[in-house]
């Protein structure tokens, strides 16, 4: 059995996390990786010491996910997921103060890719199971433990096979809980916990213009690169209009009280940008985005292409899929080929039932009387590819933050860190949820 503490002081949930951001798992996209394999055989390690069967699966050379199932007290009840991903979004070592894969503890935090993205979470479920198996418990129900490789690809790599290729993995399973939720925002002096009921639906396009190449120096109206200019100019400028689904409106609704404002007499975008650093998570959720994310074309300063291609990250509202692709085809033109490198699809569930009421239960047992709401994602999580055995999957990787941190600025983005006393948090919720639930 591990340790609660290890000589640098470190409670077990802060080293495994630091030892998981120590694996440089980066996730460059379109199958290039760093591999997740040494990250999932550390996890394994963990888990069978545990005295846990677990099962390994690669789908692609270095491309391992590991899945394991816990007996829980009443195996009668269904089971439940509770997930993490390993792999990481790259990380450029020059624009950050410290080594993104150095797992640095400093200033009451651990800094590094991964630290909330999601190394944290990862470490909060082991920790938690190290607690409850380790003094001779068992969680009240079964759980499916799964760590997915390539969640930053969309999963082709990690969830989407395994889900597809192994459902017998997740039988009996019907919800599931992992990332990006169960965070607190400071709501003028109130503190609220996001809870994650649904995500927006994912379309990476690649837009190719085609014309005839030539000389810089001539005449040329079949110019490739002014083509796309056009069609990326007119998605990457299409204001998209709001509109809000059951989460969004119960979100607003509830902020706007707790800020003391007329939800009526306030837009909601107002609403969003009323509450702070977290608007950055709840803004992009009032609508469809198309953000232009890459251009590629040319290769000498002389020389007309015939071809330029540029990359959109499109996040659709769930049930808008068909409407903005229509909408998209119409701003670039006919000219312009639209190629689909990604979909996945959008997931909206109600924020209630037992899994709801055990969340807030055990988030008010360790916070009394802070807020927990439902949140739209403006992200896409492996939830999505759960969803297609009909498991319910909710944003829940329980983080108690200081009002300052701009905890949405640190996912995917430089100095990703999380504070020790968080990590701390997050593995007594989880632990008390995985107990009592
Ligand atoms: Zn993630």
């Amino acid at each position: 059995m591990t340790s609660p503490a290890d000589d640098d002081g470190l409670d077990l949930t802060t080293r495994i996390a630091r030892d998981l951001i120590r694996f440089d798992t980066s996730n460059f996209g379109e199958g290039r990786s760093n591999g997740e394999t040494e990250a999932a055989e550390y996890l394994a390690a963990h888990l069978e010491r545990l005295g846990l069967t677990v099962q390994s699966f690669d789908t692609a050379p270095r491309r391992t996910s590991i899945v394991t199932r816990v007996p829980g007290r009443d195996s009668s009840k269904p089971a439940l997921v509770v997930h993490g991903h390993t792999d990481v979004v790259p990380a450029i070592a020059e624009d950050w103060s410290v080594d993104p894969f150095g797992g640095v503890v400093k200033d009451g935090m651990l800094w590094g890719r991964g630290a909330v993205d999601m190394k944290n979470m990862d470490a909060m479920i082991v920790s938690s199971l190290d607690r409850i198996l380790g003094s001779g418990r068992q969680p009240e129900r079964d759980l499916v433990i799964a760590f997915f490789a390539d969640e930053e690809n969309g999963g082709v790599f990690g969830s989407h096979p395994l889900v597809t290729e192994h459902p017998e993995l997740f039988a009996g399973a019907t919800e599931a809980i992992s990332e990006v939720g169960g965070y607190s925002i400071d709501l003028d002096g109130n503190r609220a916990y996001l809870v994650q009921t649904g995500e927006k639906a994912l379309l990476w396009l690649k837009l190719v213009a085609r014309g005839t190449a030539g000389h810089g120096s001539q005449i040329n109206r079949d110019n490739a690169v002014t083509r796309l200019a056009r069609a990326v100019a007119a998605v990457g400028s299409r204001e998209w209009p709001v509109h809000l689904t059951a989460t969004t409106t119960q979100l607003l609704d509830r902020v706007a009280e707790l800020l003391g404002k007329d939800a009526q007499t306030l837009s909601p975008d107002e609403i969003a940008i009323a509450t702070g650093t977290a608007s950055r998570f709840i803004s992009a959720t009032l609508r469809t985005t198309t953000n232009p994310t890459g251009l590629t074309a040319g290769y000498k300063h002389n020389v007309i292409p015939d071809r330029a291609e540029a990359m959109l990250d499109v996040r659709v509202l769930p049930g808008h899929e068909e409407a903005v692709m229509a909408e998209i085809r119409e701003l670039v033109g006919d000219d312009i080929e639209i190629v689909v490198s990604h979909q996945d699809i959008g997931l909206e569930t109600t924020f209630d039932g037992a899994l709801v009421e055990q969340m807030i239960d055990s988030l008010q047992r360790h916070d009394p009387g802070a807020e927990v709401l439902p949140y739209l994602l403006s992200g896409g999580t492996d939830n999505k590819a759960l969803s297609l055995l009909g498991i319910r999957g909710f944003g829940f990787a329980p983080l108690q933050l200081p009002p300052a941190l701009d905890f949405p600025a640190m996912f995917h983005g430089v100095d990703e860190r999380v504070p020790l006393s968080a990590l701390g948090f997050g593995t007594d919720v989880l632990t008390d949820l995985l107990l009592r639930y």
